[in-house]
């Protein structure tokens, strides 16, 4: 923290403190300190007297955007919920809204800039030292920066209702510099690299359930009439699964991380997801997530749409 700059952890709580005393919101999603020191979890706070337990640092990776509507599907009519939401997590909900599945008056968005967050999983297991110790470029140096938030370009989020801390600034450069090192690989090499990633699935579906863009009441691969895809871990059954899910996910996808980061396996979904937004972006100039207003991608059409794919 610069001298002389907010705390974000004191302007956070005293912000969630605030809103719930006044009312604005009837409860607060945010993160508090996990059992192990380098994870955090979701807090749901509904008493201004807890909101010491929140906290914000580089350990929060979790999307929040799918506890919100969780929290509003169980809620009386009217209720609001504010949420903590780095930059990521902003163009979910924006996302969300645009798609039609959020009220913009049912959230107050709490927005901090976000320098980056763990992968938990790259941790070296020996290290002493708390993570969230550790400077930005220090993680990056030390490879537990998420892939996601090496290429960040909307670190803070597009709107807001209440902004705490100061602004992250956005990484430079070619956001798709890993997808175009991926693809001078020949096609039979890429093949094989997919393959050998989605050899390692065993279907535990926490990266659907971790993504804030994944909010089917039931997804197609949970469904049995009609079963869509056959339900093992082989390889053409999860093969079928992630390319279906990056389609779903096609022009929606925020490239916040959280799927990639919820693999016990460490599938890297990054890729895929990266290059299906390449595409989107070329194609229908959209980027998902930076506005309420713009009709998503891909819920509309128009007449001069390339339809080579069409024989
Ligand atoms: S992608 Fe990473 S750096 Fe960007 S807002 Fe999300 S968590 Fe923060
Ligand atoms: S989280 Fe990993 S192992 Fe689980 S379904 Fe997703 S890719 Fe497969
Ligand atoms: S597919 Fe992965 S990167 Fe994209 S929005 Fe969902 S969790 Fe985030």
């Amino acid at each position: 923290m610069k001298r002389g700059a907010p705390d974000t952890g004191q302007q956070l709580k005293e912000t969630a403190g605030r809103l719930l005393k006044e009312k604005k919101a009837d409860l607060v999603i945010g993160y508090e300190r996990g059992s192990s020191g380098r994870r955090t979890r979701p807090a749901v706070i509904t008493d201004e007297k807890d909101v010491d337990r929140l906290i914000f640092d580089n350990t929060c990776g979790l999307s929040l955007v799918p506890f919100v509507r969780k929290a509003l599907r169980a809620a009386q009519p009217g209720t609001r919920v504010a949420v903590v939401a780095k930059g990521c997590d902003g163009r979910a909900l924006v996302q969300q809204v645009a798609e039609g599945q959020l009220k913009r008056d049912q959230v107050v968005i709490i927005g901090v800039g976000c320098g980056g967050v763990v992968d938990a999983r790259r941790h070296p297991s020996d290290a002493r030292r708390p993570v969230q110790e550790a400077s930005s470029v220090e993680r990056e140096a030390s490879g537990v920066l998420s892939d996601s938030c090496r290429r960040c370009r909307y670190p803070n989020p597009p709107v807001y209702d209440v902004f705490v801390g100061e602004p992250a600034e956005a990484r430079t450069g070619d956001e798709f510099a890993g997808v175009a090192e991926f693809e001078k690989l020949a096609p039979a090499d890429r093949w094989a690299w997919f393959e050998r990633e989605l050899a390692k699935c065993i279907r535990c579906y926490a990266c659907r359930n971790a993504c804030p863009m994944c909010y089917c009441e039931e997804c197609f691969v949970d469904q049995t009439n009609p079963q869509w895809f056959g339900k093992s871990a082989e390889r053409p059954d999860t093969t079928l699964f992630h390319l279906v899910r990056a389609l779903h996910t096609a022009g929606r996808c925020v490239d916040c991380g959280a799927c990639e980061r919820a693999c016990p396996l460490g599938v890297r979904l990054g890729l895929l997801n990266k290059r299906i937004e390449q595409e989107v972006r070329e194609r229908f100039g959209y980027t998902a997530g930076l506005s309420m207003e713009a009709t998503p991608a891909l819920a509309t059409y128009g007449e001069e749409d390339k339809q080579e794919f069409i024989l």
